[in-house]
């Protein structure tokens, strides 16, 4: 039997870049209640899609991130209760009321501030790995060989629309170990801008689907065509992957996105030029290293970023000869 599916959803808030999206000289303009509709009707299909599947949606805000809704925390659902309506299906139009109503509650707050902070992805994707995924206590555990196993099938998808922040590399990192060692699968549909190498990067290294959104008026397509089904059901139904990851890095000096970094041996910190000392862990290293580094920098970077090689986790080691090493 298929295990029962959590869907822990992120919504990119941004207002700025709602309202760079739902332009008319985009070639596929998306409002922001267009984008709500599609979405709302997405999470509807998931819950539909087996009685035990459970839901949590969270909001990234300008500075802040926070839980819009969540199926395992009954209270959620039962502050904010619609009205009854003979014509819609209870479930669904609960879902629908509390994460709209939520939304606008954070979006009206939003509008009193003078300037926009980057939002806070980090912290909604950090909050959806700290949910809970058994849903109906232990009683769903099962004893797989020596290791107990949930039969929940857990993943996350950020509908992501802000453009990748540098300074946010090291914590998205650790979040997807995180999310590697919990085995939960990062799905990305990055709804508008500019492609981001953070969250592809996320996608690949936890097996989930990245989407970049050519035509977004078939927004629900995508959705359901690629993100409905859950991991456990994707060997028999082809999801999209990607057909190249940017594995670029940022660097920790500047944190800019870097075609050449060099890495510390120790600590594995990345930095844009060689450095005598390492600022993480303090490492000295030897002039000559350092002059033979440098010496031998290329003096144009390669155009494509793109690359072959999955970094590695904080406690792997780096091949002693490798060129980019500091030591
Ligand atoms: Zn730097
Ligand atoms: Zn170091």
């Amino acid at each position: 039997m298929n295990p029962s599916s959590h869907l822990s959803l992120i919504i990119d808030l941004s207002p700025s870049q709602w309202h760079l999206s739902a332009q008319s000289n985009n070639s596929y303009p998306l409002s922001f209640q267009t984008f709500l509709s599609h979405v709302l009707t997405f999470v509807n299909s998931h819950l539909a899609f087996k009685h035990e599947n459970t839901l949590a949606v969270f909001g990234a805000l300008p500075g802040r991130s926070m839980m819009l809704y969540s199926s395992l925390d009954a209270t959620s659902a039962n502050s904010n209760d619609p009205p009854a309506d003979a014509n819609s299906y209870r479930p669904f139009k609960l879902v629908n009321s509390v994460v709209a109503n939520n939304i606008q509650k954070e979006l009206d707050a939003i509008e009193r501030l003078t300037e926009e902070p980057p939002v806070a992805l980090v912290g909604a994707l950090t909050k959806a790995l700290c949910c809970k995924y058994q849903p109906f206590g232990p009683s769903t555990t099962r004893k797989r060989g020596n290791e107990a196993t949930t039969s929940v099938d857990p993943r996350i998808l950020i509908l992501s629309v802000s453009p990748d922040l540098s300074a946010s590399y090291i914590p998205v990192m650790n979040s997807i170990f995180s999310a590697q060692k919990l085995k939960v699968t990062i799905d990305v549909c990055k709804v508008f801008g500019e492609e981001t190498v953070f969250l592809q990067q996320a996608a690949h290294l936890t097996g989930g689907s990245y989407i970049y959104l050519g035509r977004r008026d078939a927004f629900l397509q995508y959705l359901t065509m690629s993100f409905l089904p859950p991991p456990s059901m994707r060997h028999i139904i082809a999801v999209p992957q990607q057909d190249k990851v940017d594995f670029r890095a940022a660097c920790f000096c500047h944190k800019n996105i870097v075609d050449i970094g060099f890495v510390c041996s120790v600590c594995l910190s990345i930095f844009c030029s060689p450095v005598p000392v390492c600022s993480t862990c303090r490492t000295k290293f030897p002039m000559k290293t350092l002059q033979h580094l440098n010496a031998s920098r290329p003096s144009i970077p390669p155009a494509n970023g793109v690359s072959n090689g999955a970094p590695r986790p904080p406690s792997a080691r780096p091949n002693p000869g490798m060129s980019a090493s500091l030591r």
